[in-house]
């Protein structure tokens, strides 16, 4: 029987920034963010437990364990026992990431959550209304923005304080606390990333490696190199990062920022605006095309994160408006077509050193931009739309399914 559909003109324009970064264990917003909220809502739900069954399936049975769902829950839930078990027959799902959580007590159950995880760490559970984000701002694209900050005489960031909420700015604070302690805690960390492809993790040798008559633009790279990859390596290793915007692309925007606050001298205050800035950035991305590695291709990932990094830079440096689109626009328009391939599905080849370079080309668009901006001939919404044209063009080979491209080139073992 033909199901009589009401036409819903869906309501228009952008989400809350809260919605944009998040806090969260890596690697995955789908496969460790949503599955450790789910665990945080079962222990405040049951607090009496005093054991816990989990049961994945569908994709998070499929490719839970590359991506270390089991170790998220189990730390999650801990000290509580846990015990999971990955079930990849099960067909008839109402979402392919699905968890089923029983609460225990003295052996027998207390209750049980279905839950599914949703997409960019947000959470459903079964038989409960749909939380929907709300559309904060009824602003869709950089033109209608920016149309907006001309006529009230605002920056980015009070553009993005007029429509979010009162404790907005507490919560930007949370996220750039969270990103610096990524930071140093990636700077500390060494040994080798868990998975299986025996990657060393890097930042604290590069931080470190200063060399005899090193030069100010190496030193530089380096720094801004080792900062994204502390973070990378962190996120690959299942610690909490922000998604910046998502967790794979999270160590470009903290790199650029970090580096800057401590070459410059920026308060915490300056640099938690030039967060809000280059947010607005990137939820232009999420809204009219997408930052979804699965959808568009690393494009999606990587080049947002870059786009969201130079605007956040050109609001640190406090450049006009056409400057700061300038920048975001350069920093995207490098990085249509690049394909999201990584090596056994894991988020470390080539993701890690993706996001130190494209740290590095952040600050080489905001540089070109500062010069070159009276030229300029393409609009920022303009390559939004051609990213999304050339995601949906794109391969599925090429778009997180580790079927092709680098994922099938084979990995170089190099004994030292
Ligand atoms: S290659 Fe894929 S998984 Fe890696 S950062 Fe890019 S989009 Fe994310």
């Amino acid at each position: 029987m033909k199901q009589q559909t009401q036409e819903v003109t869906p309501l228009s324009g952008m989400e809350s920034l809260t919605e944009l970064y998040k806090v969260g264990s890596g690697p995955s917003s789908s496969h460790t963010i949503g599955p450790e909220r789910a665990c945080l809502l079962a222990a405040r739900i049951y607090p009496q437990a005093d054991a816990y069954r989990v049961i994945l399936y569908g994709s998070l049975a499929k490719t839970g364990r590359g991506h270390g769902t089991d170790t998220i829950i189990k730390k999650t839930l801990a000290p509580l026992p846990c015990d999971i078990t990955f079930d990849c027959e099960t067909k008839s799902l109402p979402h392919p990431n699905t968890m089923d959580l029983y609460a225990m007590k003295d052996g027998r159950a207390l209750g049980q959550l279905r839950i599914m995880s949703v997409g960019g760490g947000r959470i459903q559970v079964l038989g409960e209304a749909e939380h929907k984000p709300v559309i904060l701002y009824e602003h869709k694209t950089f033109n209608d923005i920016r149309a907006y900050c001309e006529e009230h005489g605002l920056r980015l960031w009070q553009f993005a304080e007029r429509f979010e909420g009162p404790d907005f700015w507490e919560y930007m604070r949370e996220m750039w606390d969270a990103m610096k302690h990524s930071i140093k805690q990636g700077l500390a960390d060494d040994g080798i990333l868990p998975g299986g492809l025996n990657v060393q993790k890097k930042a604290n040798f590069l931080y470190h490696r200063r060399s005899l008559g090193e030069s100010s633009e190496t030193r530089e790279n380096r720094l801004v190199c080792s900062y994204a990859f502390a973070v990378s390596e962190q996120n690959a290793a299942g610690e909490k990062i922000v998604t910046a915007p998502t967790c794979g692309a999270a160590g470009v925007l903290p790199a650029v920022l970090y580096y800057e606050q401590h070459k410059n001298g920026f308060e915490d205050e300056e640099v938690v605006r030039a967060l809000a800035s280059g947010g607005i950035i990137g939820n232009v991305i999420k809204t009219n095309a997408s930052i979804s590695g699965a959808e568009c291709g690393c494009q999606a990932e990587i080049g947002t994160a870059c786009a969201m990094a130079a605007a956040a830079l050109g609001e640190l440096f406090q450049l006009n408006l056409d400057k700061i689109e300038y920048a975001a626009e350069i920093a995207i328009e490098h990085h249509l077509g690049l394909t999201c391939d990584p090596v056994c599905g894991l988020v470390q080849i080539p993701c890690i050193e993706r996001n130190a370079v494209a740290a590095m080309r952040a600050i080489n668009a905001v540089t070109l931009s500062d010069f070159l901006c009276e030229t300029r001939k393409v609009s920022f919404d303009k390559v939004v739309q051609a990213m999304k044209e050339t995601g949906r063009d794109m391969s599925t080979l090429y778009k997180e399914t580790s079927e092709g491209g680098l994922a099938t080139v084979g990995v170089h073992h190099h004994h030292r």
